[in-house]
């Protein structure tokens, strides 16, 4: 039953046991979860979740207006339109 793997596909660095930051957009809202276990490449920092912890995850976002969140961000939004004038 283990489903971890060992290697980046990205870039064939070594993963190691860590946490990654999450920015999800679920159902039309962007939601942003820290701390999820994962193995994470140690050169590129590439995060790999495993199916566990991808269904729990799954079902946190399906319940997320239970939690209180940690706090509200402002995110700035731009178009590409913009790389025109830049
Ligand atoms: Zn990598």
């Amino acid at each position: 039953m283990k489903d971890k793997v060992d290697r980046c596909d990205l870039c064939g660095g070594e993963l190691e046991p860590g946490q990654t930051t999450l920015e999800i957009w679920y159902r039309g809202e962007l939601v942003v979860v820290r701390d999820v276990p994962a193995d994470v490449c140690r050169q590129c920092g590439e995060a790999y979740l495993s199916a566990a912890v991808s269904e729990k995850l799954d079902r946190f976002l399906a319940q997320r207006h239970r939690y209180r969140p940690e706090q509200f961000l402002a995110v700035p939004q731009y178009s590409a339109v913009q790389l025109e004038t830049a």
